[in-house]
C-alpha cells in the first residue's frame, strides 16, 4: 500500500502538536490512507519538540527532528523532505492553517497521476493589516521577478517520491519551495483551500523577516535585478548625453558661468546610482560567497527515538528502512 508522509516545519508550536497530530492521524485513518507525520522543530525555543517527542512515543508513525537553532521554515522543509519515506509527500503548516481536510483530494489527484498537487489559495483568511500589506508586497515583488503568480501559491503542496529526490538532489543551499516544485517542471494539478485561522499562537513573521525573504527569494531566483543595472546605466547615459549637449550649447553660447548646481546635482545621482548598482551586485556576489562555501541547510541537534542515527547525510540512505509500507 501506498504511504504518505506528512512534513511539518514547526517553530515554537508547542501549543499546536497535539492538536495537529490528532486531528491529521483522525482524518487520515477516516480515510483509509497509509500515512507518516514528520514534525521539524525549528530551533524552537518552547517545548516544541518535548511534544513531538510525546506524539512519536505514543505514536510510532509520528518521527521528528530538532535544529540546533532556528534555519527558516525552507530549511525546515527540506529536512523533512529528506527524513520522508512516503511515495507522496504533502507539505504544510503545523498551525491547521493550510486545511487538512484537502490532503484527501491531492491523495486522490496524486492516485490518478499528478506529480505535483499545489494548493490554491482562494483566500488568505483574517490577517491583520500590516501583515496583509507586507505580504502583498512581498507577493507582488515576488510575482514580477520570478513570473509566476505568487500570489495564490503556497507551501502546502503535495509531491510524489520522484519530485521529492529531485528537490533533495539540487545542490543549492538557498532555496525557495514554492517556485522549486513549480520550477521542476512535473505534471501538476491544483486544489483550491481557503486560509484557515491560527487557533493557537501567532504568526511568526514580521514585516522585515517577510522583506528579507522576498530579497533573498528573489536573488536566488531571479537575476532581474542585476538587468535593473544596465537599464540605470543606459537611463543615465541618455541623460548625460541631453545635459551634454545643453552644456556645449551653453559654452558656445557663452553663458556658462553658474553650473554649480548642476555639477551637484550630476554628482549625487550618479553616485546614487552606483553605489546602488554596487550593491545589488553585492548581494550577488554574497550568494556566490554562500553557495560556495557549501554549509549544509540545516543541522539536527536531537531526534525522537524513533529515528535512527543523528547524521544529516545518514538519513538519506535509512529512509526506506524507516517505511512501514515496504
Ligand atoms: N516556521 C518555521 N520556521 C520559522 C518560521 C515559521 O518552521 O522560522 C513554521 C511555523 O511553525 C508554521 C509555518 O512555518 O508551521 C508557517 O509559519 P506561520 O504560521 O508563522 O506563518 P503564516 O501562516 O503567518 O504565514
Ligand atoms: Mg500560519
Amino acid at each position: 500500500m501506498a504511504l504518505l508522509s506528512i512534513v511539518l516545519p514547526a517553530y515554537n508550536e508547542e501549543q499546536n502538536i497535539a492538536n495537529t497530530v490528532s486531528v491529521l492521524s483522525g482524518l487520515l485513518e477516516e480515510n483509509g490512507i497509509e500515512y507518516e507525520l514528520i514534525f521539524i522543530s525549528d530551533g524552537s525555543r518552547d517545548g516544541t519538540f518535548a511534544e513531538i517527542r510525546k506524539a512519536a512515543a505514543e505514536n510510532d508513525r509520528i518521527r521528528g527532528a530538532e535544529f540546533s537553532r532556528n534555519f527558516g521554515k525552507e530549511a525546515g522543509i527540506f529536512a523533512g523532505l529528506e527524513l520522508s519515506g512516503g511515495d507522496a509527500v504533502v507539505v504544510m503548516d503545523c498551525d491547521l492553517q493550510h486545511p487538512p481536510s484537502a490532503i484527501p483530494q491531492m491523495w486522490k489527484l496524486w492516485q490518478e497521476g499528478a506529480e505535483v498537487v499545489e494548493g490554491i489559495k482562494t483566500s488568505r483568511g483574517k490577517e491583520s493589516l500590516g501583515h496583509r500589506l507586507s505580504a502583498g508586497l512581498f507577493y507582488q515583488i515576488m510575482s514580477r521577478l520570478i513570473r509566476m503568480d505568487m500570489n495564490a501559491s503556497s507551501d502546502f503542496k503535495l509531491l510524489d517520491r520522484k519530485v521529492v529526490d529531485v528537490l533533495l538532489e539540487l545542490p543549492e543551499r538557498n532555496t525557495f519551495f514554492r517556485a522549486l516544485s513549480f520550477w521542476t517542471g512535473f505534471r501538476t494539478e491544483s486544489v483550491k483551500y481557503e486560509v484557515q485561522e491560527r487557533q493557537y499562537g501567532e504568526s511568526k513573521w514580521s514585516f522585515w523577516s517577510l522583506m528579507r525573504y522576498a530579497v533573498s527569494n528573489a536573488t536566488s531566483f531571479s537575476t532581474l535585478p542585476l538587468q535593473l543595472v544596465t537599464v540605470m546605466g543606459l537611463v543615465s547615459i541618455l541623460f548625460s548625453v541631453a545635459l551634454a549637449i545643453q552644456t556645449l550649447v551653453r559654452y558656445l553660447a557663452g553663458t556658462s558661468v553658474e553650473g554649480f548646481t548642476t555639477v551637484i546635482l550630476l554628482i549625487l545621482i550618479i553616485g546614487g546610482f552606483l553605489m546602488l548598482s554596487l550593491g545589488i551586485i553585492g548581494h550577488y556576489i554574497a550568494r556566490i560567497y554562500e553557495e560556495v562555501k557549501g554549509r549544509p541547510k540545516y543541522i539536527i541537534s536531537r531526534v525522537t527515538d524513533n529515528v535512527r542515527g543523528q547524521a544529516v547525510g545518514a538519513w538519506r540512505a535509512q529512509r526506506r528502512e524507516h517505511n512501514p509500507a515496504e
